[in-house]
């Protein structure tokens, strides 16, 4: 090794800092207040999904609860009448709770859901202070509605929201 070797060396060092310095786009993210895109297939935080009317797809069948390799959804369900609809057909959840440390993000609730009602989504913000405040409740999880008379539970025509499950075209739908 030469005298200058090292000098040669801290030389490429610097020009490499000052090359990406100048000519490579920033990759660094000033979190909060800039939020990194997710990719389309990322599983994040839980969401409990609406139909465009409101009503809350969840009728309560605790299929994702079977579902859950890590027993980490409780579900209570309750019946709907017209006068009180939360989701179509007989059947809403009352109470429906997500344990987040439990969850390991397999997306098998998502799966096993009928009427597609769970879906992990792009919230990645999840910090608790407390093992309490790891239970995400149904109020946390459920879609905000864009409208007061979306709000659920509400009083609906009778005899219109008989089925549970939506008429689907295709099975692959
Ligand atoms: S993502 Fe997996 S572990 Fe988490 S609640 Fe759903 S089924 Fe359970
Ligand atoms: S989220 Fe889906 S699978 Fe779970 S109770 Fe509701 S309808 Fe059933």
């Amino acid at each position: 090794m030469g005298v200058f070797d090292p000098v040669i060396e801290l030389g490429r060092g610097l020009g490499e800092t000052l090359r990406s310095f100048f000519f490579e786009k920033t990759v660094t993210y000033q979190y909060p207040e800039q939020k990194r895109e997710v990719r389309p297939r990322y599983r994040g935080r839980h969401v409990l999904k609406r139909y465009e009317n409101g009503l809350e797809k969840c009728i309560g069948c605790s299929l994702c609860a079977a579902a859950c390799p890590a027993d980490a959804i409780f579900v209570e369900a309750s019946e709907n009448t017209d006068e009180k609809r939360f989701s179509p057909g007989e059947r809403f959840a009352s109470t429906y709770e997500i344990n987040m440390l439990r969850c390991i993000y397999c997306g098998f609730c998502e799966d096993a859901c009928p009427t597609e009602a769970i879906v992990l989504g792009d919230n990645y913000e999840l910090s608790f202070t407390d093992r309490r405040q790891a239970i995400y409740t149904k109020d946390l999880l459920l879609e905000s509605v864009p409208t007061t008379e979306m709000i659920t539970p509400r009083k609906t025509e009778e005899g219109v929201f008989t089925r549970s499950v939506p008429e689907m075209q295709d099975p692959r739908d």
